[in-house]
This record gives C-alpha cells, structure tokens and sequence, in this order.
C-alpha cells in the first residue's frame, strides 16, 4: 500500500513494478475531485475467527472472488500469461514473456551471454575454446568473495586490459611490448606474466603456490587424490611441460576432468575457469568419506585462492 500511494520514484527492479506503475497511472488519471483516502485492512480475519467490521467484510468478500476465480483458472486449465496492464506505459518481454519488473542482470546475460562466450573463444590472451563447459557459478562466486580492489584487478588481468607492457604499449605509454623480465622476446601480456621465465618471478610463484594453493586445498578437505593431481598440474603448465591425462591414470573421472580441462586451456585453469568435472571428483571424495561438506563450497573456496 505504501508502494501504491507514495510518489517517490518505483525501481524497475523491485516485485510488481507493473502493478504499481497501474495503480499510479490510474491515481493520476482520476479527475482532481475525486481524492482517495487509503486504509490498511487486516487480510484473513474470518479464518483467524476475529470480529471483522464493514472493511474486513469488503476484504474478505474481494478476497474470496480472487480465490473463486483462481480454482477457476486451475480447473479450465487455463494458460497463464503476463500481459501488457492496460495503465503501464511500457513492457519488456523477455522469451516471449512479460517482466513483471526488470533485472538488468537477468537481462544482460539474456541478451550478451552467447556473444561474450563467443568472444572469449579468440581473446587474445586467455582464449576459452569451450566456455560452455566452464563452471562460471562457481568462478563469479570466488570474485564476489574477494575485496573490491582485487575483484577489479582480476578481472582486468583476466580480460588482458591490466597495464602490463602489452597494455602499456597499446596506449603509446611505453616503446616496446615486450617482457623486460625474462630474455624470451615475448610480449608481456597477462598470459605471459603467469608464466613469466624470470628466476624470480618462477620463485614467487612456487612461493605462492605451496603457501596459499596447497595450504587452501588441505584446509578445504580436497581428496588427496586431487590434491596431488591439482598441484603437479600447476607446476608442469608453469613449467611448460606437457599435460597428458595417461600421466594420471589413478583415477578416471580426474582423467576425464583433465580432459575438459584441457579444452577449456590451462591458463584458464589457473584464473579459476574450471571445468565442472573438478568439482564431480570432489563431490564423489566427499560423500564416499560420508561428509556433509559441498563440492560446489569447496570449488569456490580454492578459486578464491588462485
Ligand atoms: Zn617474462
């Protein structure tokens, strides 16, 4: 009721936003002679016994015409379908049904969803060749979770437009693209700096490794299994060696997971861009040691820590 009578703006956003664009729009309409008072009345007073005075009666009689005509509906089977409100200036349909009230989240993955996938196929430094198959759930999650500022770092190095000497050099800033580091005559693109052949750089990042990756995947009772695999993955993509799955032959659903993995690339392993065949090892350790824990939890909370 608050909703209806106030005039401060509606969200497109909020429940109802078409009912309460109607009941404004039909308010305005009304010549100025008349002016309408609002009562709030208690719903459901006949079934909590209560003595219901002439506006409980009204209530409970318009309340009983919506219940009559809902069986109604039920019986005929009849097809429910949002419409256009006959006061509602506007309205967007999404699949062929009208929004009640607008999601631009909702609507943006609607509508971009196909063609940022696509695109994230030839990016020009963390191609995905089949980003359907990547767990995105659990990847935005493990953004989410992370302070504003390294949400903003990450997904500038994710998408490549962080100021390495790539980025730099793109903007006219610097006068060479390539890595001053290492001796590789590579471009320093984000791709480059994980793997980056500088004696230091590869330090801190064995550093980092055993100190936040293998202390997370212990804390978040990984499968030992898997905890094994995981890392020496991510010391023989460091190290540029070649990733087969016949090399892990322990397990077949690892296997398979190495696999996906491998299509969906090994950079995009180490940014958190996993395929969901990780987490179904996981789930499988879990309930086989009977733990109540979540594999989807337990995905997101060793991204966090890539
Ligand atoms: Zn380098």
């Amino acid at each position: 009721m608050n909703q209806a009578k106030k005039q401060t703006p509606l969200h497109i956003a909020q429940q109802s936003f078409d009912f309460f664009q109607e009941i404004r729009n039909r308010l305005q309409a009304l010549p100025p002679a008349i002016t309408v008072q609002w009562r709030w009345v208690e719903g459901h007073q006949r079934e909590a016994g209560m003595t219901m005075d002439w506006w409980a009666k009204r209530n409970d009689e318009v309340d009983s015409m919506a219940k009559k005509f809902l069986r109604a509906c039920k019986r005929s089977k009849r097809e429910h379908k949002p419409v256009q409100l006959w006061y509602e200036k506007w309205a967007i349909k999404l699949h062929g049904e009208k929004l009640a009230n607008i999601n631009s989240k909702q609507l943006y993955i609607a509508l971009m969803r196909s063609t940022t996938l696509k695109d994230w196929q030839t990016h020009h430094t963390f191609p995905i060749k089949d980003p359907e198959s990547v767990d995105w759930t659990s990847f935005g999650k493990a953004l989410k979770r992370l302070p504003t500022g390294l949400q903003r770092f990450v997904t500038k190095f994710n998408s490549g437009h962080i100021g390495n000497n790539h980025m730099l050099h793109h903007r006219n800033a610097i006068p060479t693209p390539l890595c001053q580091n290492c001796n590789s005559n590579m471009i320093e693109k984000s791709s480059h700096v994980l793997r980056c052949r500088c004696p230091a750089a590869k330090q801190a990042f064995i550093q980092n490794v055993n100190k936040i990756i293998r202390t997370a995947l212990t804390d978040q009772k990984t499968s030992p299994l898997l905890q094994e695999t995981i890392l020496s993955l991510i010391f023989k993509w460091r190290n540029y060696q070649k990733i087969r799955a016949r090399d892990y032959p322990r397990d077949r659903d690892i296997q398979a997971a190495i696999k996906e993995q491998a299509i969906i690339g090994w950079h995009n392993f180490f940014l958190g861009r996993w395929s969901f065949k990780w987490q179904a090892v996981q789930k499988k350790y879990l309930f086989s040691i009977g733990s109540r824990r979540s594999s989807s939890r337990w995905a997101t909370a060793i991204i966090i820590n890539l």
